[in-house]
């Protein structure tokens, strides 16, 4: 098997604001992966963003948010690649030459269009039920070798081995690599405050549902305060947490933000009740939080110096997948003549 070179790709859509498991799932994760000295690609999926309708000028402010939510999170521009997907069209570009290599079986198969079209699946666009492959093409678009996600991810991420493994076997040629999704730690999937079987997410209906990285103290506060919970208090043990999702939630989020481990919170906190262990988790939010949509709010003040932040990053990165994408031209049989 050819060997290729470590890379780390991933990325967010620009819908809503960052909530915390974007935080702690991925984007804490994204700034590790940064640190350790690895090649790292980090994209602002905007293309992704519009298989659900989005306001055009709350999608050009959630892309620039996030790209501010990004850096001000530690990610350093000259570091890591930072760009927004439809700047660099060869996403797009691969993204269709997948749509002609997956099969309509393997697609039937991913939850996220599930939980995202729900009921009304013959009212959603083409787009959400192909996002899978856009996501592939995103990926491997630049050979990328690991993918930091959140657990609800891991789905994908596995259809992207399967649509490289395919093009290489159809084609018969090694040129897609076999892409690790990294998926570690306590907070690879946080629920949501107010259901303990259902994922945080940006655009859940309910802003209750989630912190965001906007929300300002007494807001965290107050979120964690009323996030739902059951009449026990916290056990003595880790084992003692099964069955109770949102008290196991409450730790995880604990673990994750001050960077120890859930047996690590138990040990400290087994036996409280929630009414002592909520302000001291709403504490650690804040602490946490707060310098980072501070220095979100800062960066936001010149929208002209994340623009060209994102535009230097589209140039990168269109460096790295445009030859990419011309070898694809070549081995699928396109005739490139200018
Ligand atoms: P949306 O509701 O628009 O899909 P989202 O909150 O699910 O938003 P995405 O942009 O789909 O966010 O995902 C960005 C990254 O955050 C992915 O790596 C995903 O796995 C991770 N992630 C999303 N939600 C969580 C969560 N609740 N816990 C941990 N990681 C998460
Ligand atoms: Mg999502």
């Amino acid at each position: 098997m050819t060997s290729f070179t470590p890379r780390v790709f991933s990325g967010i859509q620009p819908t809503n604001h960052l909530q915390l498991g974007n935080y702690l799932g991925a984007v804490k994760r994204f700034v590790e992966m940064q640190n350790d000295g690895m090649e790292t690609i980090y994209c602002i999926v905007d293309l992704h963003a519009i298989t659900v309708w989005q306001d055009p000028a709350d999608l050009k402010h959630a892309t620039r948010e996030l790209a501010a939510a990004y850096l001000a999170c530690g990610l350093d521009a000259e570091k890591s690649i930072l760009f927004n997907q439809s700047q660099v069209p060869q996403h797009a570009e691969l993204g269709w030459i997948f749509n002609c290599v997956t099969r309509l079986g393997w697609m039937n198969r991913m939850t996220q269009f599930k939980d995202k079209a729900g009921k009304n699946a013959e009212k959603a666009s083409l787009g959400l039920y192909a996002y899978p492959s856009l996501m592939a093409a995103d990926i491997l678009a630049y050979h990328a070798t690991h993918v930091p996600v959140g657990e609800d991810q891991k789905q994908h991420v596995e259809l992207t081995r399967d649509i490289a493994a395919k093009f290489n076997h159809d084609y018969g040629v090694e040129f897609f690599p076999e892409t690790q999704p990294i998926i570690e730690g306590a907070a690879t999937r946080i629920m949501s405050l107010r259901d303990g079987s259902k994922k945080m997410s940006k655009s859940d209906p309910s802003d209750a549902s989630r912190i965001n990285l906007t929300d300002d103290a007494d807001t965290i506060a107050k979120k964690i305060r009323k996030a739902k919970t059951d009449p026990e208090p916290l056990p003595e043990a880790l084992d003692g947490l099964e069955g109770r999702p949102e008290a196991r939630n409450l730790v995880n989020i604990y673990a994750a933000l001050a960077d120890i481990s859930p047996e690590q919170v138990i040990a400290e906190h087994g036996g409280t009740q929630f009414g002592q262990f909520k302000p001291a988790l709403a504490e650690l939010a804040v602490e946490k939080l707060a310098p980072i949509s501070e220095e979100m709010a800062r960066l936001m003040a010149d929208v002209a110096e994340i623009d060209r932040v994102l535009g230097k990053g589209a140039e990168r990165a269109a460096e790295i997948a445009e030859p990419i994408l011309a070898k694809t031209y070549d081995i699928v049989g396109f005739v490139r003549s200018r």
